[in-house]
């Protein structure tokens, strides 16, 4: 009884591995390159996002993605592209990774500014008598003390530069959900011989949520080569990098859209410096030129990886 309980399991083992190794090279074969890029300009309507001293991190963002979508339409004309605003409106990130998910990308960019807060330095000043009321065993008393006397001083924060974040690998509860309930847009993406794998298996079927997580680091893999590549062609453009992140809090769009995901913080828009850039034409067409370069290489890479696979 036991002996054949340890077969079944056994052979069962074996199978869901075999039907995973072979999804996961399926996978990889038919994986689709990028067709379909979604640009997510951060924030906008009743959200104006981080302030500058003159202008908005929604329409900085929005007039970078805005310019995105030419650069992307002249360097990669066969890549369809979606932005998730083109207006000064606001959506939810719900719905953003709704557009996202409906529009079937291969790849999600979200468009922002950072901003730091300026860096306050506390001085004593002095000293003054403070007043205290104490209550003791139900007596209330009054006491005096010495506190020191502080001034505040403010300076403005100069933190500047670019980062991108990919979202974090611990999964958050609303991925779990939202992976569960888009099984069937994400076998679609796959050919019709894992879909059909996909689908036959049981839903209570662990293989079944092994299949998802493996497209899920997928997503990841090429989110954090993609966030690297970024940050290297700054570097290269000459722009101060802060290298690409993985915030620990995590961020829901990245974790929510069903396809590989980054956030590009495109400067700090609290730096007088850098708020100069973000909203001169240059600073935003090299940014834009950054961007392409750097999913040009993304694509490159993925059309690479299937033609070795194909061998
Ligand atoms: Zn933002």
């Amino acid at each position: 009884m036991k002996q054949n309980r340890m077969i079944l399991a056994l052979t069962y083992g074996t199978i869901a591995l075999f039907s995973l190794i072979s999804y996961s090279t399926q996978a990889q074969n038919s994986a689709k390159t990028l067709k379909r890029i979604i640009i997510d300009p951060g924030h906008g309507g009743t959200d104006p996002g981080a302030n500058g001293k003159y202008s908005t991190e929604a329409a900085v963002s929005l007039a970078i993605s805005l310019k995105l979508q030419d650069y992307f339409h002249d360097a990669l004309p066969n890549v369809e592209v979606v932005l998730t605003r083109t207006t000064d409106v606001f959506n939810t990130v719900v719905e953003k990774a709704d557009i996202a998910n409906a529009a079937k990308g291969d790849l999600f960019i979200c468009i922002h500014t950072n901003s730091a807060d300026p860096s306050r330095n506390r001085q004593i000043i002095g000293h003054t008598k403070k007043t205290y009321t104490v209550k003791k065993k139900g007596v209330k008393r009054k006491i005096t003390r010495v506190v020191p006397l502080y001034r505040n001083t403010y300076k403005p924060n100069t933190a500047k530069g670019t980062e991108t974040y990919i979202y974090n690998v611990v999964k958050s509860d609303q991925r779990k959900e939202m992976a569960d309930e888009a099984v069937d847009d994400v076998v679609e993406k796959l050919d019709s011989v894992s879909e059909k794998q996909i689908k036959e298996i049981d839903e209570a079927d662990p293989t079944r949520s092994m299949m998802i997580s493996l497209l899920t680091q997928q997503y990841f893999q090429r989110a954090a080569s993609l966030a690297l590549t970024i940050e290297e062609e700054f570097k290269a453009a000459g722009r101060l990098s802060r290298e690409a992140k993985q915030r620990q809090k995590g961020i829901w769009v990245l974790a929510a859209v069903q396809m590989p995901a980054v956030l590009v913080e495109t400067g700090f828009i609290s730096n007088p410096e850098d708020e100069d850039y973000l909203n001169s034409e240059d600073g935003q067409n090299q940014i834009c030129e950054v961007i392409t370069k750097s999913v040009i290489r993304y694509k490159n890479s993925l059309e690479n990886q299937l033609k070795t696979n194909a061998n």
